[in-house]
C-alpha cells in the first residue's frame, strides 16, 4: 500500500511563516503559477530528493504579465494542482491571493540589470521586474535552502540567480531539465490554449533548436548562420509567427557573431494568440540532468 502524505495548504504570509517555523531542514521551494504538469512535477521530485520539507507556491503573478488578457486567461485549477502536489509528497502549498502578496500600498519593484534586458525582457517589457519581485518575496518568506526552476525558462533562471546573488539571499537556485511531450514540445501551461492545428505545428520549435544544435555540433560557429537556420525552419511552418531567434552568450545573453564560448540558442514563436518559448544550450561541458549553473 502506498501512503500519500498530507499536504498542508496555507494562504497568508503569517500562516506560511508559522508552518515553516519548526519545519525540518533543508527546505526546498518550487515556485509555480499553477496548472501543474509534468514539468512542475519534475521540479517537485528534484526538491523532494534533496529536501526534508518541500514547499510549492501557486500564484498567478499579475505583475509578470505585460498583457492583461494573458493574465486573465491564464489557466487555473487549484483542486487538480493540490491533488498533484499531494501525489508528489509536497509538505506545504502556499496559495495566496493577489492582495496577500501585494497588499494595498505595495510600492517596491525588484529590477535586475543587463541579463533581464534582451530576449524575453525586450519582448515582454516589465515581465522580469514582476518575476524578480515576486520571487524575492517568496525567497524571503520561505527562507529555503534551495529553490527549483526549469531550464525551459533559461533567462528567468539567470535573472533569479542574479537577483539572489545581488540581494544576498541565501537560497541556492537549482535548474532542472526541460520536460517535453513525446514529439518534443516543451510542456507549458500555455499549451492548453493551442488549437489542434497549432498543437500539431508547435514541435517546430524543437526541430529548429535541434537543427541549430546539430549544425553547431558539426562545427558551425557563425552566429548569424545558426540564427538563419532556426528562422528558416520556423518560417516553413505557416502557423508559426516568429518573435525572435537568438544565439547568445550563455552568461551575458549578448548575441554572438562567433560562437566561441558556451551559448544559449533560444526562440519565441506565436501560434495564434499563444506564445511559446524554448531553448537549447550549446556547450560541450554541460548537459547533465540537474544543472546548478547555466
Ligand atoms: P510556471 O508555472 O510556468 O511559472 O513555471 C513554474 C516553474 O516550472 C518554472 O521554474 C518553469 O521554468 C518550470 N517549468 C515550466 N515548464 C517546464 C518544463 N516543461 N520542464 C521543466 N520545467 C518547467
Amino acid at each position: 500500500m502506498t501512503e500519500v502524505a498530507k499536504t498542508t495548504v496555507v494562504r497568508t504570509r503569517a500562516e506560511l511563516r508559522a508552518a515553516l517555523a519548526d519545519a525540518a531542514r533543508p527546505v526546498g521551494l518550487v515556485p509555480t503559477m499553477g496548472w501543474l504538469h509534468e514539468g512542475h512535477r519534475a521540479l517537485m521530485r528534484g526538491a523532494r530528493a534533496e529536501s526534508a520539507t518541500v514547499v510549492v507556491s501557486i500564484f498567478v503573478n499579475p505583475r509578470q504579465f505585460n498583457v492583461a488578457s494573458d493574465f486573465t486567461r491564464y489557466p487555473r485549477n487549484e483542486a487538480r494542482d493540490l491533488a498533484m502536489c499531494e501525489v508528489e509528497g509536497v509538505d506545504l502549498v502556499f496559495a495566496p491571493d493577489v492582495e496577500e502578496i501585494y497588499p494595498p500600498g505595495f510600492a517596491t519593484t525588484v529590477s535586475v540589470g543587463a541579463v533581464a534586458l534582451p530576449l524575453e525582457g525586450a519582448a515582454r517589457p516589465g515581465h522580469f521586474d514582476g518575476v524578480a519581485t515576486v520571487v524575492a518575496i517568496l525567497f524571503d518568506l520561505v527562507g529555503a535552502e534551495r529553490a527549483y526552476f526549469g531550464q525551459k525558462d533559461a533567462q528567468q533562471v539567470m535573472v533569479i540567480r542574479q537577483m539572489a546573488r545581488d540581494l544576498a539571499i541565501g537560497t541556492e537556485v537549482v535548474t532542472c531539465p526541460t520536460i517535453r511531450e513525446p514529439d518534443g514540445l516543451a510542456l507549458s501551461s500555455r499549451n492548453v490554449h493551442l488549437t489542434p492545428d497549432e498543437r500539431a505545428a508547435a514541435p517546430v520549435l524543437r526541430r529548429a533548436l535541434l537543427a541549430a544544435r546539430d549544425a553547431w555540433r558539426a562545427g558551425e560557429r557563425d552566429g548569424e548562420r545558426l540564427r538563419d537556420e532556426m528562422f528558416e525552419i520556423l518560417t516553413q511552418e505557416p502557423l508559426a509567427d516568429v518573435e525572435y531567434v537568438s544565439i547568445a552568450d550563455a552568461v551575458t545573453l549578448e548575441e554572438l557573431t562567433t560562437v566561441d564560448r558556451p551559448a544559449l540558442a533560444s526562440l519565441a514563436v506565436r501560434f495564434g494568440t499563444t506564445r511559446l518559448i524554448d531553448n537549447e544550450i550549446l556547450d560541450t561541458t554541460t548537459g547533465t540532468a540537474t544543472d546548478r549553473g547555466l
